[in-house]
């Protein structure tokens, strides 16, 4: 967080390069911005997100782009999902600041629905089972708690942290 916010405030100081963004010339100027702010992390008044809410959203988009990185699923469709994902929570949490908590739990959880609609299970199941069962992918639990864990329903036991496959 201390580069993030050393960053943000050279932004600032260099006047607010964030408008370089909008309108046509996106592809021209937008990328190494773009690159090193996330939409979800820039308001509506093309402000940089500090503080509790984006700390969460920063240490969820980390988890769930290990655990991705783990299964090889870590594209650059994966991540955009991610960052979609991650605008719509931001949202959320900002309404209600007390959740924050609970962000990487219900993170992972959009991700992997998003996923399954447009990429593919994740994350498989990597445990030995019998040779005819179907592959099936990790579950998140609780399904809104901190600490979330992936866990292998058939067997009913818990793998790893999400954030740790
Ligand atoms: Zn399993």
């Amino acid at each position: 967080m201390v580069a993030l916010e050393a960053a943000a405030g050279d932004a600032e100081r260099q006047g607010d390069p964030v408008q370089l963004v909008v309108g046509d010339v996106t592809d021209q100027v937008a990328p190494q911005l773009a690159a090193k702010w996330p939409d979800w992390l820039i308001d509506q008044h093309r402000h940089v997100h500090n503080g509790a809410v984006t700390d969460a959203l920063l240490s969820a988009r980390a988890l769930v782009l290990h655990d991705l990185g783990a299964r090889a699923m870590d594209s650059a469709r994966s991540v955009s999902i991610v960052d979609d994902v991650l605008s719509e929570r931001r949202w959320w949490v900002e309404q209600w600041p007390d959740g924050a908590a609970y962000v990487a739990c219900l993170v992972a959880q959009d991700v992997q629905e998003k996923l399954l609609e447009d990429v593919g299970r994740w994350p498989l199941c990597g445990l030995p089972h019998e040779e005819d069962d179907e592959p099936h992918e990790l579950r998140v639990t609780p399904d809104l708690g901190e600490n979330p864990h992936w866990v292998c329903e058939e067997h009913g036991c818990v793998v790893a942290p999400v954030g740790a496959l």
